[in-house]
């Protein structure tokens, strides 16, 4: 078996296979990077990215026979090996032009499949955890969600047989659920998805909303950074999912998508709950009924604006949603309540699609005020806002205001992403301009 130094697994009671460190690392130090075993870049960000090495870049140079995927150079495309990937699509998209439309976990998975019928030797991305040795919990795959991956293996088949002997019906079921827990998204600076890989060995790694280390991309590997002093022993712990919302959304999700409850400190003793959905202060207290009444509206209005975002063509609609709902939760809440701070963040996506950089600030300002006291020291939720806000203000030739807000992005990136990480030194450049 194969290891990193430093590093070891081990059984954690309860939670199965873990990972802990044998040795002290400090905040920000690298525990290890780890090529991912296989990856895709997203649909929406074709043109824009290099499909091999995710390079965000203009002229890129165009695969000669779909026309359809872009490369650096001949070297991306074709030396480092992508047409054993890109020819899973490449005549599939020409055969079905505007019909081809596999889900990016198809994508993938037909990936997995093409690189475990040529890898017969370990590979490098799975030192200490094997890609077959992957949790699926397909047994706790729910009606829903199974109905999910049936889709997908039916995509699978439509699009991806022709390059691909695919096994039977049950082992993809199996693959799908594997992924479905274990695959990553791949994030910019801004934290917007670029695509989606696996790696073996941070799938090994247990989740704490209040993470030991943090998991950040350079090109398609993947790097994994003590976000906290580690002494030997200490578990490696990343938060697989945000963790900005009161314990029992965060359990609810983590149940609902990984099949666990949380123990974390912060979980047991919930003791981020008050804060985190904090009341307005009022001569009269507000009744704990009218509190939890609100809370309950607070989740619908998430999941309603979740289901009709991606629907929805008219802008100003969606941004009414927004205000309607901070209308009727800030009667009730705080500005700093995470229910009103999830809604300030969707209205500003929103301001920033239609171009309005002032309405988008007005939101901006007001979320990071309570962002970095909610959010675990060093968490890229915090540093990706503040980038935002830095751009915002260069844009709008607000030059003191927005190197200051880069600063702050860079000290936690600092951290996050190792200080020679080349969006530090993009960062460096976009404040030296204008
Ligand atoms: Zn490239
Ligand atoms: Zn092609
Ligand atoms: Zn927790």
């Amino acid at each position: 078996m194969g290891s990193i130094a430093g590093l070891e697994r081990f059984d954690s009671p309860g939670k199965g296979r873990a990972l802990r460190v044998t040795r002290p690392f400090k905040v920000g130090e690298l525990l290890y990077s780890t090529p991912a075993y296989t990856f895709v870049l997203s649909l929406n960000e074709r043109g824009f990215n290099c499909e091999f090495c995710f390079t965000r870049k203009e002229k890129l140079a165009r695969c000669g026979k779909c026309k359809k995927a872009f490369y650096c150079n001949v070297k991306c495309q074709v030396g480092c090996k992508d047409w054993a990937m890109h020819k899973l699509e490449c005549s599939a998209m020409i055969a079905f032009k505007e019909n081809w439309c596999p889900s990016e976990i198809s994508r993938l998975v037909a990936r997995i499949l093409a690189k475990k019928k040529t890898k017969k030797e370990r590979c490098a991305s799975e030192k200490i955890l094997r890609i077959d040795e992957i949790q699926s919990h397909v047994e706790d795959v729910d009606n829903e969600k199974r109905e999910m991956h049936e889709a997908d293996v039916f995509g699978l088949h439509r699009f991806f047989s022709k390059h691909l002997k695919l096994p039977d019906h049950k082992d993809l079921l199996t693959l799908f659920s594997q992924v479905a827990c274990n695959g990553f998204t791949i994030e910019d600076d801004e934290l917007s998805n670029m695509g989606t890989a696996i790696y073996p060995d941070v799938a090994l790694i247990n989740h704490s909303c209040c993470p030991s280390v943090i998991v950040t991309n350079k090109g398609t590997s993947a790097e994994v950074r003590a976000v906290q002093n580690m002494k030997p022993g200490d578990e490696v712990l990343i938060s697989y999912i945000d963790v900005l919302y009161p314990t029992d959304d965060l359990n609810n999700r983590l149940r609902e998508t990984y099949y666990f409850t949380c123990d974390c400190r912060d979980c047991k003793n919930k003791s981020k709950d008050k804060e985190k959905l904090k009341v307005r202060k009022r001569s009269d207290p507000i009744e704990p009924e009218v509190i939890s009444n609100m809370v309950r509206y607070a989740r619908k209005t998430i999941r309603e604006f979740r289901a009709v975002k991606h629907t929805k063509n008219i802008l100003s609609e969606l941004l009414e949603m927004c205000e309607q709902s901070l209308e009727e939760m800030g009667a009730v809440f705080d500005e700093a309540n995470v229910y009103m701070l999830h809604v300030m963040y969707q209205a500003m996506g929103v301001c920033l699609y239609m171009e309005d950089p002032e309405g988008a600030l007005t939101y901006g300002e007001k979320i990071i005020k309570h962002y970095s006291k909610l959010y675990p020291p060093f968490s890229l939720n915090v540093s990706s806002m503040y980038l935002k806000l830095g751009r915002l203000y260069m844009g709008l030739e607000r030059r003191s205001a927005g190197v200051s807000a880069f600063k702050k992005a860079m000290a936690i990136m600092e951290v996050a992403h190792g200080k020679d990480h080349f969006y530090l030194t993009e960062l460096c450049k976009e404040m030296a301009q204008k």
